[in-house]
């Protein structure tokens, strides 16, 4: 039996993250874990695969309709990606922070497209962009048996 902090609900937010085909390529997956782990957020799904057209039609399809579509639902269904559901206290803002701005020259140094993209296409890393965008993004990309229930004994760490 292992102790169970208990956690505000707050601190539970989710976003889903995935490491596009051209961070798996260039080996940025391990990176961009480290930069979620280390900030201190909870890892509670991981998954590596191939997206299939519905998917990547469905988890795009805000975007359906603009010039880049086509170009962005090839690009992602062209490999592999590593899928990810973190969690922890404003994590979908804060995600979207330490991810950077859309276009890669306009980031930040310091954030992760910042530090390793140079065009949009390539922008090696997705994260939703609301609460509600994460909870669709979620359901769309991961079975709830797919996510873990586990409470990190370094939680009192992080939060007070
Ligand atoms: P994000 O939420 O920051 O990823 O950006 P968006 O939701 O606006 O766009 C989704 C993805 O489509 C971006 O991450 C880019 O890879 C790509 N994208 C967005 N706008 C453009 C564009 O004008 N041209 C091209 N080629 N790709 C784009
Ligand atoms: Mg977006």
């Amino acid at each position: 039996m292992g102790t169970t902090v208990a956690m505000a609900a707050s601190n539970q937010e989710r976003s889903f993250i995935m490491v596009k085909p051209e961070g798996v390529q260039r080996a940025l997956v391990g990176e961009v874990i480290k930069r979620f782990e280390q900030r201190g957020f909870k890892l509670v799904g991981l998954k590596v695969l191939v997206p299939s057209k519905d998917i990547a039609n469905v988890h795009y399809g805000e975007h359906e309709g603009k010039p880049f579509f086509p170009k962005l639902v090839g690009h992602i269904t062209s490999g592999a990606v590593v899928a990810m559901v973190w969690e922890g206290k404003d994590i979908v803002k804060t995600g979207r922070a330490m991810i950077g701005a859309t276009n890669p020259l306009a980031s930040a140094p310091g954030t992760i497209r910042g530090d390793f993209a140079i065009d949009l296409g390539r922008n090696i890393v997705h994260g939703s962009d609301s609460v509600d965008s994460a909870q669709r993004e979620i359901a769309l990309w991961f079975s709830p048996d797919e996510l873990a229930e586990y409470d990190p004994t370094v939680t009192p760490w992080i939060y007070e």
